[in-house]
């Protein structure tokens, strides 16, 4: 007997699979259930040659705002030799707002290496889980940020002139120019983890240090040996002209733009930035035509400065040399062309030509000094 043929089951049609929108359309926008543990905000505390650099403060300032809003805390990373002083350092970090430090002593940290520090920052991160970690956009803090994001899969903000928590997703709102300075984008992380960010020195303020205030300190271990690492640190060679401009921390800076036709003119700049006991800025044609150093580049792709006196000579004040200067407490623009962009945020105009202002200044401010007036800055 014949088995009974089994009656042919209809097909049931296969549901088709989803199909993923190409391209942007089709990012993640939710975060992931495991990375919702991540709480708190780090600030890679960046030091050299025994001492911390000011971004770092700065930062603390801002990490401190943001753990605010969210209601968790600051901490910071201090990575480096064994006979370092990272305990002081985390504690000058605690009256600047970090309530907790994470301190690797090794050997290998003893200098700064990419390797090693990658290491040691994604190690930590991996196992406390931050939410946010900011660093400074300094040749060090570019260089870490983007090998320690890279390693942890993650979104990193450079070079951000504000940051914010964003009210709805409780991302980290994080704002930089774009466009050639043209226009600002608020860029949010808000799959991944932690949401990474780098500011530029001087970009926000100082925080008040409040003395007294304490925090805890983890040590931790690095687990790498030298033969690991491909990079040797041979020697440190300081950069002979590093040191004499700094016009991040200058407190009066008497900046010139191609309204000064010249490079033999820019010894008007000079001369009055002498007598106020300040620094020299420029504009970047001035610095493309050779007229002065790059390092007193001001703007977008130089600079950003916060001193308390900016003096601008035959400067237009294109965006990308405001972003770079606006945060100055007392802006002097002179310039022939009333029109000039940069009145529109100049505290004070001179409507005239620099070649002769410039020099009546600097007679001006002399003879002032002179009879004991008090100094500018
Ligand atoms: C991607 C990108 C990045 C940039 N980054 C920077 C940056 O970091 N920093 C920066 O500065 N620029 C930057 N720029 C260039 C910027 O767009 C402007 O071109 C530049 O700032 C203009 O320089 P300036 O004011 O010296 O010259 P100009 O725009 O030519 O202005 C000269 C001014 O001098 C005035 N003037 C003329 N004669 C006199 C006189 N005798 N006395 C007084 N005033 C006089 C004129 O009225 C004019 O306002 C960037 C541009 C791009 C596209």
């Amino acid at each position: 007997m014949n088995a009974p043929t089994p009656a042919a089951t209809p097909a049931t049609p296969a549901t088709p699979a989803v199909k993923k929108p190409a391209g942007r359309a089709g990012r993640n926008l939710e975060l992931p259930e495991h990375l919702k543990a991540y709480k708190g905000v780090w600030v890679f505390l960046e030091h050299e040659r025994g001492q911390v650099h000011t971004v770092s403060w700065e930062l603390l300032g801002e990490a401190r705002k943001l753990a605010d809003t969210l209601g968790s805390a600051v901490s910071v990373v201090v990575l480096g030799g064994p006979a370092e002083p990272l305990e002081q350092f985390a504690a000058q970090a605690f009256t600047y707002g970090a309530d907790k430090a994470y301190v690797v002593h090794d050997a290998v940290l003893q200098g700064y290496r990419n390797e090693p520090f990658t290491k040691g920052l994604t190690d930590l991160v991996n196992k406390y889980q931050p939410e946010i970690l900011l660093l400074g956009a300094t040749s060090m803090g570019r260089d870490l940020a983007g090998s320690v994001a890279t390693t942890l899969l993650t979104g990193l903000t450079a070079d951000c002139t504000e940051l914010n928590i964003d009210p709805v997703s409780r991302a980290l709102a994080a704002t930089r120019p774009t466009f050639g300075g043209s226009l600002l984008c608020t860029i949010m992380t808000l799959a991944y983890r932690p949401q990474m960010a780098t500011v530029r020195p001087r970009v926000m303020a100082m925080p008040q240090a409040q003395a007294g205030r304490g925090g805890e300190i983890v040590q931790e271990t690095l687990g790498m040996v030298e033969s690991a690492i491909v990079t040797k640190l041979l020697d440190f060679i300081a950069d002979a002209s590093s040191n004499k401009i700094n016009l991040p921390y200058a407190d009066v800076i008497v900046s010139g733009g191609k309204g000064l036709k010249n490079p033999e003119n820019f010894k008007l700049v000079f001369e009055l930035a002498r007598v106020l006991g300040g620094e020299v800025g420029a504009t970047r044609p001035c610095v493309q035509a050779g007229w002065v150093e790059a390092e007193r580049q001001v703007g977008q792709t130089g600079k950003t400065v916060r001193p308390k006196l900016y003096i601008a000579a035959g400067i237009s004040g294109a965006i990308q040399h405001r972003v770079g200067m606006e945060s100055a407490d007392v802006i002097v623009a002179i310039n022939t062309d009333p029109n000039a962009p940069i009145f529109d945020f100049a505290h004070y105009g001179i409507v005239g030509n620099a070649l002769q202002v410039l020099p009546a200044l600097t007679q001006a401010f002399a003879e002032h000094l002179s009879r004991g007036g008090r100094h500018a800055a």
